[in-house]
């Protein structure tokens, strides 16, 4: 019986999360759960997974979830404090973190620091601070497995060989819903047309990442954190997303992990892996799915990749930077406050303004973080 402690469970991960213990009620027992702000949800999920401990980060809404579960003998934790009693129980074989935005950082850095294996779904845990992140899974000796499904993928093509092997990695992009718009029409683009992504159902944050390409900037960082920073990694778009990501290997080998778009399944290697189970899932079926094809990123309709690409080249705090400067143009394009092409023109902005610093340790990472989102803002309000 594996204990899991899930972070994130009302949101797309934790809710594919459940459903994968769901699966396996005779192998998997959660252990403690947290969610953001979701009362109704969350007060569902903890009646039917009886955590030890639940913690909800809204404290406005912690007395709403025990009046719903005043009946169950359930330790509640409200904010901060409780995401990370949740994230470091010591009785846990794994935290799960499905986490959206830098949020999931203290969280996962806790864990690890409580010595417990991460299951990381939130990629900006590796993007702001991957230095720090590895260095604390060093010290404790913990172990962090990729859920994000490219990352996913490489860590099951890699299986087992070494890092060095590595020649390059294939990372997969489905391009999004705007992969073959003009500029001209990328200047019309609605919330609703970037709500829309073609191939996988996800939150809204990480659907307009997705649609401009930031998504596959961070998992560019995400990706060289992971398998090594010296390894090269190139994009390509592959508009089925049915390959989730490649290796290709010294002696020109390339090894491909395929599946349908179901983070349902990237979750369960993650708790399952060396082995796998059995998960009843629908399977992929290649003479349905007809052609695969492939194509170069552009640069220039999709300017995010290169500022993540910069990013992670600049170092020190400029991905933190450019992490929340997206997550607030981001906000401010989904409330309309901003067209869609200036996602891209503030980030690149805001990282204009930043003379990246050393990260020493998580208050520098959460302090460029603070430095960047108010500058963000401040962007925002003088030029709209
Ligand atoms: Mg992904």
């Amino acid at each position: 019986m594996k204990k899991i402690s899930l972070l994130g469970s009302t949101g797309s991960i934790g809710v594919n999360t459940l459903d994968v213990v769901e699966r396996n009620p005779e192998s998997f027992q959660v252990l403690a759960m947290s969610a953001g702000s979701n009362v109704d949800l969350f007060a569902e999920q903890v009646r039917k997974f009886k955590p030890k401990v639940a913690s909800l980060f809204d404290t406005t809404k912690i007395a709403a979830l025990k009046e719903r579960v005043a009946d169950l003998d359930i330790e509640i934790i409200p904010g901060e404090e409780g995401s990370i009693a949740v994230a470091t129980l010591p009785e846990a074989d794994v935290v799960v973190s499905g986490v959206v935005g830098s949020a999931g950082l203290v969280p996962a850095m806790e864990a690890l620091k409580a010595g417990i294996n991460l299951a990381l779904a939130n990629k900006e845990t590796l993007v702001i601070a991957g230095e720090l992140v590895l260095k604390e899974a060093e010290k404790t000796n913990s172990q962090i497995i990729p859920i994000d499904s490219e990352h996913s993928a490489i860590f099951q093509a890699l299986n087992g060989e070494k890092n060095e092997r590595i020649k390059k990695i294939i990372l997969t992009a489905s391009g999004g819903p705007f992969r073959t718009y003009s500029l001209d029409q990328m200047e019309t683009i609605t919330v609703k047309d970037a709500l829309k992504h073609p191939n996988w159902d996800m939150g809204a944050k990480i659907t307009i990442d997705s649609s401009t390409m930031m998504n596959k900037g961070l998992e560019y960082i995400e990706a060289k954190w992971l398998f090594g920073l010296d390894t090269p990694v190139e994009i390509i778009v592959h508009a089925q997303s049915i390959i989730h990501s490649m290796i290709e290997f010294a002696d020109t080998s390339i090894m491909a992990q395929l599946g349908l778009p179901d983070m349902r399944v990237p979750i369960a290697y993650a708790l399952t892996h060396p082995d796998r189970f059995e998960c009843n899932l629908p399977s992929l079926d290649l003479a349905t799915m007809g052609d695969l094809t492939f194509e170069a990123p552009d640069f220039v309709r999709f300017p995010c990749l290169q500022l993540a690409i910069d990013a992670l080249e600049m170092g020190q705090t400029m991905p933190a930077i450019l992490n929340a400067a997206n997550e607030v143009a981001v906000q401010a394009f989904l409330d309309e406050l901003i067209p869609y092409k200036d996602i891209a023109e503030i980030i690149r902005m805001v990282m204009h303004n930043h003379r990246p610093s050393p990260l020493n340790d998580l208050q520098d990472v959460l302090n460029a973080d603070q430095w960047a989102r108010e500058e963000t803002t401040k962007l925002i309000t003088v030029t709209h």
